[in-house]
């Protein structure tokens, strides 16, 4: 037996909603989860309804008012984040396990990727508490102007299912740092291990009530948290279609400022002049394959020249076939199953449709028979066209299209995608080539040389388009998660003579 593997019978679930310090279940509807590596049952939740939200959402709200979070000391509260992520590190093992038995997440990535990652977001979020300044507006020398921030209040936060401890960490590292209460709303088919990482919080010193979490399904408890009239701002991540109704639902009830991370398409454009095309030929495989697609930076069209198509597609192919699929507690760094059965139906779909279209499948296609959970095979999709669903639409599955160009002109073109603007990869020896594609290509992300994520946790990211708004991770994160409020200050109060040269009509006093 591999070290990291275990016995999925034997996980212990921390079970219900996480309300003012506390696990608590309810006699609400049950939700069913299921493992995806072997499509058995792993557990239930409660739905949350209006009024248990309407319960978190005041909580969270007395426990801010009463526990001074927002008010203490921005260090004060980045040395209690900082403690949080000790000790999610400290509990890596159990962490590990908890988000292997019911994601997509293999036990020895998130042991050695997913667990430290969120850790490392939190710990990122409370050292950067205490380092971001305001603004001092140049005003006349007898009057300061500045730009106060303050928190919201209370921060609903909401993710997707893909990772689900890194989102919960993204999402809510930046609202609590920022002073804010949060209640976070995990996705219905992963809400164990955020309980988990609720009760550590308590351990680590965050105040009863800061961090709540509701479990429910989207259209029910995430919308009524989302239209609560004590929610200060909305920070959403998951699918566009989802977004659009959360920027609907915020709009209509109070006029709430959203961050929204949503879907992508994004398009790994390869030039004729890379100098090594195994390295290509990894960031293509890394990119459309972790997480067996399931990421919303998947990289899943490859724009390739014509003269060096044949060459990437030989260097990929057999990395393809060494991807092998293996219940996510096994212990291997194996190929990861998808979420759950009608999402791999979805993929079938809208490959069997592109097939209809014209669409050649040269590899994969189809699930891996000899599984009992939903593992779908690495696919190749020649000869597409821009009309077909393999191109427009996000199939968040394991699926490459593969789409040729001769001039620069033409690749950049083909790169650019009508809906989604949430990555690119760009490989290319020649610098202003590079740059000419950054510049062209609409998406909040550009990579160059790679495609894949740093751990550099400053930069930013987000997507154009109907990829999305506002940004995760990096300062502008906590920004988000701020209200700014602009103040100025006259030294004495008969300064209307200083204000000689100012047109009548131009100035602040009695005016509105
Ligand atoms: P989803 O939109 O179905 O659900 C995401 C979350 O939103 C879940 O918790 C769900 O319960 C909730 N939800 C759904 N409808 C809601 C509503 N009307 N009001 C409030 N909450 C609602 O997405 P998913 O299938 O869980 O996740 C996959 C999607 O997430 C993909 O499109 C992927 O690209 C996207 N994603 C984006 C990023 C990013 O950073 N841009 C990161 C990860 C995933």
């Amino acid at each position: 037996m591999r070290p990291l593997a275990f016995d999925p019978e034997s996980i212990e679930l921390p079970s219900g909603h996480f309300i003012n310090g506390a696990l608590r279940d309810t006699s609400e509807e049950r939700i069913e989860v299921l493992r995806p590596s072997d499509a058995k049952k792993l557990g239930s939740i409660p739905d949350a309804t209006e009024a248990t939200v309407d319960e978190a959402v005041a909580n969270s709200l007395d426990a801010w008012r009463s526990s001074g979070w927002g008010r203490a000391p921005p260090r004060t509260r980045g040395k209690v984040l900082r403690r949080w992520a000790d000790l999610i590190d400290r509990d890596v093992g159990q962490l590990a396990q908890l988000e292997a038995v019911g994601s997509t997440r293999p036990v020895a990535r998130a042991y050695a990727e997913d667990v430290p990652f969120t850790a490392e977001a939190i710990r990122f979020f409370g050292e950067l508490a205490d380092k971001l300044g305001g603004e001092v507006a140049s005003t006349r020398s007898a009057s300061l102007g500045f730009v106060a921030s303050e928190p919201y209040g209370v921060v609903a936060a909401i993710a997707p299912w893909n990772f689900p401890l890194s989102m919960c960490s993204w999402k809510c590292g930046p609202a609590l740092a920022a002073g804010n209460a949060v209640v976070f709303k995990p996705s219905e088919l992963t809400p164990f291990s955020t309980l988990r990482l609720a009760q550590l919080a308590i351990e680590a010193g965050i105040p009863p009530g800061i961090f709540n979490v509701v479990n429910g399904r989207g259209n029910r408890a995430g919308s009524s948290l989302v239209r609560h009239p004590q929610i200060g701002k909305v920070s959403f991540t998951g699918s566009t279609r989802s977004g659009a109704r959360v920027m609907a639902d915020a709009a209509l009830t109070g006029t709430k400022p959203v961050t929204l991370e949503l879907g992508g398409k994004s398009p790994q454009l390869v030039f004729e002049n890379v100098p090594d095309l195994r390295h290509v030929a990894r960031c293509i495989v890394r990119g459309f394959t972790s997480n067996a697609g399931q990421s919303c930076v998947a990289g899943s069209r490859l724009i390739a020249h014509r003269n060096i198509v044949e060459p990437l597609l030989g260097a990929i192919r057999p990395m393809l076939a060494d991807l092998r699929p293996d219940p996510t507690w096994h212990g291997s760094m194996s190929f990861e199953p998808i979420i759950s059965r009608p999402q791999s139906a979805r993929i079938q779909l809208l490959i069997t449709q592109s097939r209809d279209a014209g669409a050649e499948i040269e590899t994969g296609g189809d699930p891996f028979d000899e599984m009992d959970g939903c593992f779908f095979r690495p696919t190749l999709i020649r000869q597409v066209t821009s009309s077909m669903p393999v191109i427009r639409e996000e199939i968040f599955g394991p699926v490459l299209t593969v789409q040729t160009f001769e001039t620069e002109e033409e690749g950049l073109h083909l790169a650019g995608h009508p809906t989604y603007g949430l990555a690119a990869g760009v490989h290319t020896s020649d610098v202003g080539q590079a740059l000419r594609a950054m510049r062209a290509i609409a998406a909040g992300t550009i990579w160059i040389n790679r495609y894949s994520r740093s751990a550099d946790m400053i930069i930013p990211t987000g997507g154009f388009q109907q990829s999305g708004i506002g940004k995760d991770l990096g300062a502008q994160a906590v920004h988000g998660c701020l209200r700014y409020k602009s103040v100025l200050v006259d030294f004495d109060s008969c300064l209307d003579s200083d204000e000689s040269g100012v047109p009548a009509g131009g100035r602040g006093k009695g005016k509105s």
